[in-house]
């Protein structure tokens, strides 16, 4: 039965057009079921008809015809109960309406079963029998089974049929994950090389010889192609992220993938299938690999062996630069694609695969492009040379948009522009409310190059500097160094601000390369502080390097994450000291000794905030993984997004709870998740008593704006109103008005 749903499941998902798909998922069903007809039904909008899509069985003349109402027949009964339903004669059920279209006069049995995505209600499925007799149990399970996996499919193949065939009015829309935030409008450009790998054929040589020194040159050629990449992004992004050039350099090495191209061609195969070879092999090793991480590096060898087949086949025919300001498309982004355009030339990414954690995300993050990853499949050439827009917040691209669509987006954009303009021209101006309460700033920092001087950002200060990225974008744990190296340039940068500089926050969903943690459940496993105090060596070097770099200065603030209880923080304190006594030894002078503080990012630790209170000088509320791990959704998992909210009154409790708390205990504290950086997040923690609030770059000068033109006694009442919400919806609803009605609705949009 498994093998069936499976392969029924997989000829649908292949087959490009949608009604294709349908006809084939009624055809398949009627054979595997041994039934005398299968219909499938679709609904467009809740309460809507249910239209005839397929079928085998009735009247094919009937397909688009008979549109079932909600409240009709026993396919709307199916819709409207949301259950299977299994009658033995169908027609003498009080729901039963006859379509003369349908010539269904002859069957008599019934089952339907509700094909429902995230809730909602997206058609209906039927089989019938010209036999007067129940279907049993095993018949009604198949169907139900097949439903739910078939819901999915039908997203996935009405939005690939939408693509072939353009409705009126309808804008298709394409949804994956948000890979750095911001929108975009532009022509896309498809990148897609002639001849990849995977098609490559393998060719037997009689000339090895020769075959070699084709492949040198196509490395030597692919060597300088890098060296330029390289040099375009050196002034676009940290230095960090540019290892992953280095590494392609690495690769090309003589005793990396280089020799093993090598050895295969001196056995016989062309230059090119040769390389195939040797990519394929590396492909089946990574695939065994368990570190998502890990298993995502392979897209960067195929890339690499892709630039060299270029090379040996002479294929020029990826898209040059020339473009102005296009949308980036590709069956996988890479990071070297991103850095074969010019510094602001593309306005945003869209990649079929890849996630978050993909290098291109990264560093498209870096370069501020907005980048929506992991679409999924569709044929690429659909895309090619169409109007885009991609939603970098959502995660969602619109295809050849008109109307209302690209109205709604060029208006957020050109918001989002405009608002930046405004409120930067406010940057200076000091933090203080409309009734004279003063708040500070602080940046939350650690990627862009661009974002981390202070003369380009007024603020007062960096509340959370993550530290982890650095060591996410190299091949092994940087050395004391280099560390220093980079903490001092950030020192030095916004000295005499404070500079809150988080200790190594790996695990999770920020996986190390050269450190890979395999668990079923990595948020609730080996992260943060968990792992650098198991690793007192990894912890001392970051710490020592942090000391060192602080050591003149003195604007240095250490933070550790992930608390859960006190005894990890007096562990950390005494590793602190150690380093202080160390580097105060080695230098053998005096040495500045940095604030230590904690996040506030487990529930735990809310209720110990007295007794962690005596080992800290600060504490600073993680409000990303707070919701986490106080709603309990996973802030990653696409399934759950809708249930993962800041605004749900217990996070907000709790956040309020933690500030009166600290308060009592005279403890400063700030927010340093992304709740700070969102007006509405902004005003509620104000009224909560926050003073302190740490945020994107992007942001900082929107919330300073928006703060500087409210009353707090206003935005307290607001508060009040919102803490007794019983769910997140209402807060949403309640902060919209407030933010509507005090006249700075428009403006917010943007970015929201
Ligand atoms: C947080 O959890 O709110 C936070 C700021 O840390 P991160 O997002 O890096 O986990
Ligand atoms: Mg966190």
């Amino acid at each position: 039965m498994l093998t069936t749903l499976r392969s029924i499941v997989q000829e649908v998902a292949a087959i490009p057009s949608f009604r294709d798909a349908l006809d084939c998922l009624a055809l398949r069903v009627k054979e595997s079921m041994g039934v005398d007809c299968c219909s499938v039904y679709l609904t467009e909008a809740p309460q809507s008809d249910h239209v005839l899509m397929a079928t085998e069985g009735l009247s094919k003349s009937a397909i688009g015809i008979i549109k079932i109402a909600a409240n009709e027949g026993l396919v709307g009964l199916v819709a409207q109960r949301e259950e299977p339903i299994n009658v033995q004669n169908a027609q003498q059920h009080p729901r039963f309406k006859f379509f003369p279209e349908a010539d269904e006069e002859a069957y008599h049995s019934f089952l339907g079963a509700p094909i429902i995505h995230q809730r909602r209600v997206l058609g209906v499925i039927t089989v019938q029998h010209t036999e007067k007799r129940p279907f049993s149990q095993d018949e009604e399970s198949f169907l139900v089974t097949l439903a739910a996996q078939m819901a999915l499919e039908i997203v996935h193949a009405r939005t690939r049929g939408e693509l072939n065939i353009r409705q009126e009015n309808k804008t298709p829309a394409l949804s994956g994950v948000s890979g750095s935030d911001g929108f975009a409008i532009g022509e896309s450009i498809l990148y897609q090389p002639k001849l990849t790998l995977k098609q490559y054929g393998m060719f037997p040589t009689k000339d090895p010889k020769e075959e070699l020194a084709i492949f040198k040159v196509a490395v030597r050629n692919t060597r300088q192609d890098i060296a330029t990449m390289a040099e375009r992004m050196r002034k676009v992004v940290p230095k960090d992220a540019q290892s992953i050039f280095s590494w392609y350099q690495q690769l090309l090495d003589a005793n990396s993938l280089g020799a093993e191209v090598e050895l295969q061609i001196s056995e016989g195969w062309t230059a090119g299938s040769a390389l195939k070879r040797v990519v394929e092999q590396y492909r089946i090793q990574f695939d065994l690999m368990q570190d998502d991480y890990m298993k995502e590096r392979i897209v960067d060898i195929e890339d690499l062996g892709n630039r060299v087949l270029a090379h040996i086949i002479n294929d020029n025919s990826a898209p040059k630069a020339d473009v102005e300001r296009g949308i980036l498309v590709a069956e996988e982004v890479t990071a070297s694609m991103l850095a074969e355009y010019p510094a602001g030339s593309l306005a945003g990414v869209v990649s079929q695969k890849g996630s978050r954690n993909s290098h291109a995300a990264i560093l498209a993050r870096a370069m501020d492009i907005p980048a929506v990853m992991g679409i999924g499949d569709l044929p690429l050439t659909l895309l090619q040379s169409t109007l885009l827009v991609v939603d970098g917040y959502s995660g969602e691209v619109f295809i050849a948009p008109e109307g209302a669509v690209l109205e709604q987006y060029s208006k957020l954009a050109e918001q989002e522009t405009k608002l930046h303009e405004t409120m930067l021209a406010e940057a200076e101006a000091p933090m203080v409310t409309l009734d004279g309460v003063s708040l500070n700033l602080y940046l939350n920092a650690g990627l862009a190059i661009s974002q981390d001087t202070r003369d380009d950002i007024p603020c007062d200060g960096i509340g959370l500097f993550r530290t982890e990225v650095p060591f996410m974008l190299r091949e092994r744990f940087p050395s004391e160094g280099e560390q220093v190296k980079l903490y001092e340039q950030i020192l030095k940068n916004f000295h005499p601000l404070p500079v809150t500089m988080r200790t190594l926050d790996v695990g999770g969903d920020k996986p190390l390369p050269y450190f890979p943690v395999q668990e079923e459940n990595p948020f609730l496993g080996w992260r943060g502080i968990r792992i650098t105090l198991d690793h007192p060596e990894i912890f001392l070097v970051q710490v020592r390097a942090m000391i060192k770099a602080n050591a003149t200065l003195g604007n240095l603030r250490i933070m550790l994450p992930m608390i859960t209880a006190v005894n990890e923080v007096t562990e950390a304190k005494r590793l602190i000291e150690q380093a202080w006594n160390e580097v105060r030894e080695e230098l053998d002078t005096k040495v500045a000794k940095p604030l230590v503080g904690i996040m506030l990012e487990v529930p735990a630790v809310l209720y110990q905030l007295k007794e962690l209170s005596t080992h800290v000088d600060f504490f600073s509320v993680g409000t990303n993984d707070l919701t986490q791990y106080m709603l309990a959704v996973d802030r990653n998992n696409a399934r759950v997004a809708p249930l993962y909210d800041n605004y749900h009154p217990s996070v907000l409790r709790a956040l309020f709870i933690i500030v009166t708390e600290c308060g009592g205990l005279d403890k400063p504290v700030s927010i340093c998740g992304e709740l700070a950086s969102e007006p509405a997040g902004a005003l509620l923690l104000m009224a909560m008593g926050y003073r302190e609030l740490s945020m994107s770059a992007k942001n900082l000068a929107k919330i300073k704006w928006l703060l500087r033109r409210v009353d707090t006694n206003e935005v307290e009442s607001l508060l009040q109103d919102v803490l007794s919400c019983q769910d997140p919806q209402q807060v949403h609803k309640q902060t919209e008005k407030f933010i509507e009605t005090a006249g700075f609705g428009a403006l917010l949009r943007a970015g929201n």
